[in-house]
């Protein structure tokens, strides 16, 4: 069962539900065709959603094609509820590098019956994560790049720098709607380049050019 990791040890903060942002990245916006929003357009997928990097990525192929989306991850560390933006570090037990897999052409078929997203982004196994590492070595969350390549060819690459909504910002926001809890994850919002996954694509994901995981796309869907 998912735990989540320090620098690879086991963590013990408990597994709680992942908060996810769409639209972050205005080039990412403009790549799917979407408006840039005026608010960040939230939505959640269960602690079920979550995987280590080790277990292959799989999702259910009976409903088309699954989007990568590299994403940076906040690892919430104390319940955190009506955050001032200045205070948000307090609350930040972690910064990791993630994917929020998405069954592209199940998410435009709900997107133009104008129904909610869960379907298409919140399936198990739909967020595998890396180990987190601790806080302090991300002086400037303003400042963070991620990058993914799949088959040593560079597809997504980007910064917090270029979030339209920026961490301390997004975790007040997402806070004057809902608790946060130790052992909760926000993910950040995609740059652009994201593209349909193929069975034995071999993935990296590296987060500030300093931090790097290997992961691989399962030989045998679910
Ligand atoms: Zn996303």
């Amino acid at each position: 069962m998912y735990q989540h990791l320090f620098y690879n040890e086991r963590c013990k903060l408990p597994v709680g539900k992942v908060v996810c942002v769409g639209r972050n990245y205005a080039e990412h916006a403009r790549e799917l065709g979407n408006a840039i929003p005026e608010s960040p357009i939230l939505f959640m997928k269960p602690p079920q959603a979550l995987r280590t990097l080790e277990v292959p990525i799989r999702w259910p192929t009976e409903f088309g094609s699954c989007h990568h989306e590299v994403e940076i991850a906040v690892l919430i560390g104390e319940r955190a509820q009506h955050v001032e933006p200045g205070r948000a570090r307090d609350y930040i037990a972690g910064i990791g590098i993630g994917l929020d897999l998405t069954l592209r052409d199940l998410q435009n078929q709900l997107k133009s019956k104008g129904q909610p997203w869960e379907l298409a982004k919140a399936f198990d196994g739909s967020c595998p994560m890396s180990a987190f590492m601790l806080p302090h070595e991300f002086p400037d969350l303003g400042a963070i790049r991620l990058a993914l390549r799949v088959n040593g060819e560079i597809r997504q690459k980007g910064s917090s720098a270029d979030m339209i909504t920026s961490i301390p910002a997004l975790l007040a926001y997402i806070t004057r709607y809902f608790t946060l809890d130790a052992g909760d994850v926000v993910m950040t919002g995609t740059p652009a380049g994201v593209a349909a996954l193929a069975v034995g694509d071999d993935l990296e994901l590296v987060l500030d050019e300093r931090f790097s995981f290997s992961a691989r796309v399962a030989a045998m869907p679910v």
